[in-house]
């Protein structure tokens, strides 16, 4: 597409401001400062009151180093500045006589609200923000019920959004106008890698970082599992879904781009658009975690339902550790705790699984079980993982009900029958047999010792009985709300 101006690199720069959207393709904010004629001046900012957890500074790196590659080959080096925004841009504009920022909107409270105030000192200065929407298929104030209310329930939220119809992504620019450089911090001395110890090992084997990397995963998904993704999308032990999740977080691929690409792949395998509804549908689950968060900007620390501020939470420091070390006792449970460590990743069901038996068979705060996800998930995201772990403690909007407990072992042997998963997470219990895997207190003496398994020490015993704790949980959950 032909831009609308000219560019005059000696004109005011425009500063596109990166923030999770660390992507070339389909990025509005961008494509429209490109287009506005100014040369560009892209920067992203480390805010330190805003700094995400160990697994995702990892991430971070590498998707910054991708996204600063691909603006220096298209003639605009990336900035990168460490400190508020609130200093950092007018700052910026001043030292370089921009006029004009852009940047994609961010939906959770303190960006909010940091993005307000923002606006209106750059305004002061005289410098003009333009924001846009690259974050999500359609905004938390555009889908709206009958009465104008924001939705309080996915399956209305799902069907007034998937009616909706989404503008064609935009094509990456081939080339920018780069502004003269402003100084820029080394991405090194920002020291995001983890050294002594050096744990991302399994994070490299199992990612690639950048848009690159997720256009790659999105193409292959679609080719490849897409068609199964209904059937599949369960089962831990085999790769049924996209792992989108991380390159989503950060915006190194837009939804809108997934939603075109999906519908496009399933329309030319099977004749219809709507062989993508499942995966999609789940995509549109992303956008109602930020729907709701951004009409109910609270819940990201307190409960949705209010009634839960008086539950009972135990504070048993023990039990927390066991759970995040994987080594609770329930295999499928520790299989999915040691898979999050290992790769900075969970399948969805076992994060319920895990998620669930942390809340009710320890019941311990959701929220310290949010917060260790938010440090070791690659794809933590505020709004996406508090949604999520209301919605398993039932303190949520739309929530499963409190009473409905996973039964770790049944979960187990419904999703995992072989055990294969359990097997490649929990290696001490990897000769054990299928009938046994998911519940080896159960086992024999003599099959266990075939398996090399001693239980209470080369894997721990059951550190709470499901019987028990389903009952304290279920005592409690008629206590409170009395
Ligand atoms: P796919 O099944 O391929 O789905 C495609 C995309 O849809 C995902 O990449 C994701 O962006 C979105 N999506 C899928 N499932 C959900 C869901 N249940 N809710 C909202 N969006 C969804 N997801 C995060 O991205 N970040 C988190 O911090 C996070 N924390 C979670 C915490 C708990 C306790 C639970 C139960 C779920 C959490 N999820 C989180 C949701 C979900 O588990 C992941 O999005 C999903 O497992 C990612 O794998 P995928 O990309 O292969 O998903």
């Amino acid at each position: 597409m032909p831009r609308e101006k000219p560019t005059d690199r000696n004109a005011p720069p425009a500063i596109v401001w990166f923030r999770r959207d660390l992507r070339i393709d389909d990025n509005p904010a961008l494509d429209a400062a490109a287009r506005s004629g100014a040369p560009l001046l892209p920067v992203f900012i480390l805010d330190p009151d805003e700094m995400p957890g160990a697994a995702s500074l990892w991430w971070l790196h590498h998707s910054l180093t991708s996204l600063s590659d691909a603006l220096r080959r298209r003639g605009a080096p990336l900035i990168l500045r460490r400190g508020r925004p609130a200093d950092i841009l007018p700052r910026l504009a001043a030292e370089t006589g921009a006029k004009a920022i852009f940047w994609n909107r961010c939906y959770e409270p303190h960006a909010v609200a940091r993005d307000k105030a923002l606006k209106s000192v750059l305004a002061e200065e005289g410098v003009e923000v333009s924001s846009f929407n690259g974050s999500l298929l359609a905004e938390p104030w555009q889908v709206k019920t009958g009465n104008g209310d924001p939705y309080k329930v996915f399956t209305p939220f799902w069907r007034s959004l998937s009616q909706q119809v989404f503008d064609a992504p935009l094509a990456a620019p081939e080339k920018f106008t780069g502004a003269t450089p402003a100084a820029s911090d080394a991405l090194n001395d920002w020291n995001l890698l983890p050294v002594k110890p050096d744990w991302a090992g399994g994070l490299r084997e199992t990612w690639q970082p950048g848009e690159q990397g997720a256009q790659d995963r999105l193409a292959a998904f679609v080719d490849e599992r897409m068609s199964a993704y209904r059937d599949a999308r369960d089962l831990p032990d085999r790769e049924g879904t996209s792992r989108l999740s991380p390159h989503l977080h950060w915006g190194e691929v837009s939804p809108r781009r997934i939603w075109h690409v999906a519908r496009a792949a399933a329309e030319a395998q099977t004749g219809s658009a709507a062989a993508a509804e499942s995966f999609l549908r789940e995509v549109g689950w992303r956008d109602f975690a930020f729907h709701l968060v951004f009409h109910w900007p609270g819940m990201v620390s307190e409960n949705w339902k209010s009634e839960f501020d008086a539950f009972p939470w135990a504070s048993d420091d023990a039990a927390f550790l066991a759970w995040t070390k994987g080594k609770t006792g329930y295999p499928l449970v520790d299989a999915g705790m040691r898979e999050l460590w290992q790769t900075g990743w969970m399948h969805n069901r076992v994060r319920m699984v895990a998620a669930s038996f942390l809340i009710k068979h320890l019941m311990i705060d959701w929220r310290r079980g949010a917060e260790w996800f938010e440090d070791t998930l690659v794809d933590a995201d505020l709004a996406v993982n508090r949604a999520s772990w209301q919605w398993v403690a039932g303190s949520g909007a739309d929530a499963a009900p409190y009473f409905r407990i996973f039964n770790p072992v049944l979960q187990g042997e419904k999703f995992d029958p072989a055990g294969e998963y359990v097997r490649s997470y929990v290696p001490e219990l990897a000769m054990l047999d299928a009938r046994h895997i998911h519940r080896p207190w159960e086992a024999p003496s003599d099959v266990l010792a075939k398996a090399g398994v001693t239980l209470g020490k080369s894997y721990p015993k059951p550190i709470v009985d499901h019987g028990v704790a389903r009952a304290r949980a279920l005592a409690a959950y008629e206590e409170f709300r009395k």
